[in-house]
């Protein structure tokens, strides 16, 4: 204990030596190193970064950590690459999550891509016709939407949160929405339904219980003061056993009685029925709509597999009213996720067949687990081969997750490469892989660096061994 006291009385010191060597800003202006970046970086800038650096370099020693003078100038140098270089850039995941947070939930497919391309020229045809007047930039979404839902009228907003906000807030301030307990639910990222029911101005009004609701609970709950009846999709969690919810059809029954419009937040929405590939059922937004549901909202960055945003489906009339609503332009989505979404919409008017080739989602939770497993065998063999003295690695069994609360409680079979590096921590491993030039993401678990090749797309495996060969080899 006395020891170990002395010790770091004596690292303090030592530190409180070098805190006195700390060089000046100018003089590290002056080390060749960085005096490059000042032909690069506006010179009140430069001297910003070194400064943030020097300070973050004096907290540390001063909190014991070892460092010396070297450090600071390989960290500044490291610091002013760090800022011109894309944070926001191409990744590969070998996660296996399918919609990951963290990674921008649903990849970019190749129509997106060559959309993406086509947009980066310059200037983008957003709401403006053939006369040169100016049009409504729902337009084209709504076409599109009619198409493949047929529903009335439809409208996009920054994401799905927003969509139930502007609907709240649009049909319910001040009023009661009245919803099952069973669907008071809570989403990953603070998105809870009675918060954003707070934030909206609606009042709530809970009825059943957890497990159980009639639809007499619904209808004892009605009065003058009703704006809405309000169904959402559990999403990420089911409750089993003695249960009971009332159906879409049911409710808009209800609705029509006592004319108050029945909202439908589907969550992840799909425009494919996926009970028909052996996947669980999710709500199909044209079902929704058939079934007479006046306002139906979902994401388009879920199972969709569009870009960020909440689509809005339902009748004209409500959607001419969130249209006018001033949160609408605050809610509003950019123009990149118009044409993004263009193109994802434009996909699922493809044959079937097209439609999950070319749609990264669907072909990801589609993939036969032997494709996974030659892809992964591929690339286990050539690791053996070629990277064999620094490693162990075998293909072993194991489940991909859906992720972004879409079909959560459904396990997806896979095969996965595990890695159990020789001679560096599998920590290590995994966060040289997350720095590489294309970062690797994969999984930890129990010493182990896993690769799940549900999520990895076509050829991405060649940067994953080029990734692996860099580091390995650099031991
Ligand atoms: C995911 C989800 C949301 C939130 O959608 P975002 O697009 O993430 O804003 C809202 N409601 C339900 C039922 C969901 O599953």
């Amino acid at each position: 204990m006395k020891q170990k006291l002395k010790k770091n009385r004596q690292r303090c010191s030592s530190n409180k030596k070098i805190l006195r060597q700390i060089p000046s800003i100018d003089k590290i202006l002056n080390e060749p190193e960085i005096k490059e970046f000042s032909n690069i970086i506006d010179p009140q800038y430069l001297t910003a970064l070194i400064r943030n650096n020097i300070n973050e370099y004096r907290k540390r020693l001063i909190a014991g950590e070892q460092f010396d003078v070297i450090n600071l100038k390989q960290n500044i140098v490291q610091a002013l690459h760090d800022i011109l270089n894309p944070y926001f850039c191409y990744a590969i995941n070998a996660t296996g999550i399918v919609l990951h947070t963290g990674l921008g939930r649903a990849p970019v497919n190749i129509r997106m891509a060559s959309g993406l391309k086509a947009l980066s020229l310059g200037y983008i045809r957003l709401q403006i016709d053939d006369e040169g007047r100016r049009t409504d930039r729902h337009l084209r979404i709504n076409r599109l939407l009619h198409i493949l839902t047929g529903t009335e009228a439809g409208m996009i907003v920054n994401n799905n949160a927003a969509a139930t906000l502007l609907i709240l807030n649009t049909l319910a301030k001040n009023r009661e929405v009245i919803i099952s307990r069973g669907q008071l639910i809570e989403i990953g990222g603070s998105f809870r339904i009675p918060e954003m029911l707070a934030q909206s101005g609606a009042l709530m009004k809970e009825v059943g219980t957890t497990n159980r609701t009639h639809l007499r609970d619904y209808e004892h709950a009605i009065n003058d003061n009703t704006a809405a009846l309000l169904r959402v999709h559990q999403s990420n969690y089911r409750i089993t056993g003695f249960t009971k919810q009332v159906s879409l059809g049911e409710l808009v029954m209800l609705g029509k009685k006592y004319a108050i419009p029945v909202i439908h937040d589907l969550g992840s929405g799909a425009l494919i029925d996926f009970s028909k590939f052996g996947l669980p059922k999710e709500p199909v937004a044209q079902e929704s709509i058939k079934t007479g549901a006046d306002i139906v909202c979902f994401s388009g960055d879920k199972l969709i597999g569009g870009p960020q945003c909440g689509i809005i489906i339902g009748k004209r009339k409500y959607i001419e009213k969130l249209k006018k609503n001033p949160l609408a332009r605050v809610l509003r989505s950019d123009k990149f996720t118009s044409a993004l979404l263009e193109t994802t919409l434009q996909l699922f008017l493809l044959n079937r067949s097209e439609v999950i080739k070319n749609h990264s989602v669907l072909s990801m939770l589609l993939r036969p687990l032997p494709s996974i497993k030659r892809q992964a065998m591929r690339c286990a063999n050539y690791i053996k081969k070629h990277l064999g003295p620094h490693v162990d690695v075998s293909v072993d069994p194991s489940v991909s997750e859906i992720g972004g609360g879409s079909l959560s409680t459904e396990e997806l079979p896979t095969y996965v490469v595990s890695i159990k590096p020789n001679n560096m921590r599998v920590d290590d491993l995994a966060r040289a892989l997350r720095q590489y030039r294309t970062p690797v993401f994969g999984r930890v678990k129990g010493g182990n660096f896993f690769l799940d090749f549900r999520t990895v797309l076509k050829g991405e495996e060649k940067i994953i061994i080029e990734a692996l060969t860099t580091i390995l080899k650099s031991r």
